[in-house]
């Protein structure tokens, strides 16, 4: 656990989120500020500041958050949805524990 990062504190129980989804890897809470009608991150436990800090051993977990996106997905009704990981400052990156954004259920979403 790192001690001023956000995450770790939805992590610890210590900031209060919306979970749709925890488990003893890893936990999933809607975005505070969603910019789709749904909009949730699926979150590692351990603190891993970035994509760009994730290793060989992390390999299964990273594997498990991806499988996981297309079922948390179904459960919140979703037929399609979009994944986003913004990583580094350059990248978009605002808060510096990796995550898996997964939105959808516009109308459509903007093509990229
Ligand atoms: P990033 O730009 O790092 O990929 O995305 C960070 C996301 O975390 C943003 O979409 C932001 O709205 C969300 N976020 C920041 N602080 C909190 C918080 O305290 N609780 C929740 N649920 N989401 C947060
Ligand atoms: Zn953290």
């Amino acid at each position: 656990m790192s001690t001023d990062c956000i995450f770790c504190k939805i992590v610890a129980g210590e900031i209060p989120a919306t979970k749709v989804y925890e488990d003893e890897d890893v936990i999933a809470f809607n975005d505070i500020h969603p910019i789709a009608p749904v909009h949730f991150m699926i979150v590692p436990k351990e603190h891993i500041e970035s994509l760009a800090s994730a290793e060989e051993k992390h390999q299964a977990l990273l594997g498990k958050i991806l499988l996981l996106a297309p079922k948390l997905a179904k459960q919140q009704g979703l037929k399609g949805f979009r994944t986003m990981i913004n990583t580094g400052r350059e990248g978009g990156q605002e808060v510096f524990h990796l995550h898996v954004h997964v939105f959808g259920g516009g109308a459509s979403l903007p093509k990229t």
